[in-house]
């Protein structure tokens, strides 16, 4: 009698001791003993729970409840070692919180179960860290927007999209806000962030709910267009935007007009990955800048036949200096009213080993 007295005791205070909650199955009469900590844990009162098995399994989330049935019923009819499984259970208020329940089968001689007793953790703590995690490593910090990652995926998916209904079309805007370092240096890094997160509001305020908008770096920003039906439409978009843009935002106390420069590209079906759509979309962005900034750009093939030309001219002028391939001539000015020589003019040329000499311009 003793022995079983501080078993009992035993039992009783790891139950009130122990953060998770208790549940012993009796597969005889079908109840189960739920322990003060597993009520509570969903807000209830000892008396307010019952001990049959539908107080625990009416409670689960419908989407869940199949899948915890499948569990017990592999364990009980001895197909796992032991019950585990992560679900959400409807709590006092009526709201869902994440749960891990495992339990373990007593057998009797022939392998039948007839009794089964486990614990229920509280997973929300867990499952909000997860949560964050999960959303954090796809939005950017300071804006909360979609980066770059996220952004490039749902481009793949829109771009298998259209390959599938080639009538479906969509576009890609490439913005970068104009002179955005003057902001920085001028009034500060925190203020240049308050102007960013400006902006990603903004861009929200001109799009619909389907675009996608995503702040891929620095103060360059992404918009998938989800539906167009040609460019006039994506161009009227980023009117929109540049005039939203352009209304007045205070700035540590000093007004100031944004202007960002936009490039816009259409898909059309020479386009299979994601990265070959935003780099065109970049390429007509640089075009909007040298034009002066402030305005958009739709891509067309030249420039990015352009800006190879460009790269491979940077490229050349580097091995050029490596190699001296530059020339010097001296150019003699001549004084109009005696003949004489009153200075020499030097200049340089670039002596290519394929083009030949390469004119100044
Ligand atoms: P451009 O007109 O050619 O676009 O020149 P820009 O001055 O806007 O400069 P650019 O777009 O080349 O570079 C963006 C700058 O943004 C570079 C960096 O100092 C600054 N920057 C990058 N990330 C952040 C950030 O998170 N916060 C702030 N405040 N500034 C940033
Ligand atoms: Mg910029």
């Amino acid at each position: 009698e003793k022995k079983l007295r501080e078993s009992e005791e035993r039992y009783d205070l790891a139950a009130r001791g122990a953060n998770d909650g208790l549940w012993y199955w009796n597969m005889k009469n079908n109840e189960i003993y739920y322990s003060p900590r597993w009520k509570s844990m969903l807000g209830f009162k000892d008396e307010e729970i019952g001990s049959s098995p539908d107080e625990w399994l009416k409670r689960i989330h419908p989407s869940d409840k199949r899948l915890v049935q499948e569990n017990l019923a592999e364990h009980i009819k001895g197909n796992t070692p032991h019950f585990e499984c992560e679900y959400r259970i409807q709590d006092a208020n009526g709201s869902y919180v994440w749960v891990l329940s495992r339990g373990l089968a007593v057998r009797d001689s022939k392998g039948k179960a007839y009794r089964i007793a486990g614990s229920q953790a509280d997973l929300s703590a867990r499952k909000l860290i997860e949560e964050r995690l999960a959303y954090g490593a796809l939005h950017d910090g300071l804006t909360r927007l979609p980066n770059r990652e996220l952004f490039m995926d749902r481009l793949k998916q829109r771009m298998k999209r259209t390959q599938r209904h080639p009538d479906n079309l969509f576009a890609v805007l490439f913005l970068d806000i104009d002179r955005f370092k003057v902001i920085n240096d001028s009034l500060g890094h925190a203020v240049g962030d308050q102007l960013l997160i400006t902006t990603a509001k903004r861009l929200l305020l001109c799009l619909r709910p389907e675009d996608t908008v995503s702040r891929l770096s620095g103060d360059e920003f992404a918009i998938l267009l989800n539906e167009v039906q040609d460019v006039s439409d994506a161009i009227r978009v980023a009117d929109r935007i540049q005039a939203k843009m352009r209304e007045t935002t205070v700035l540590s106390s000093v007004n100031r007009n944004t202007a960002v420069s936009i490039g816009i590209i259409i898909y059309n079906d020479t386009y299979t990955q994601p990265q070959d759509m935003l780099r065109d979309a970049d390429t007509a962005m640089y075009r909007a800048k040298a034009l002066g900034g402030g305005r958009n750009q739709v891509f067309d093939t030249s420039m990015h036949t352009q800006a190879l030309i460009l790269l491979q001219l940077e490229a050349d002028m580097k091995r050029a200096v490596k190699n001296k391939e530059w020339l010097v001539y001296y150019q003699p000015i001549i004084s109009l009213a005696d003949g004489k020589v009153s200075g020499i003019e030097a200049l340089v040329r670039w002596n290519h080993p394929e083009l030949g000499i390469i004119p100044p311009l």
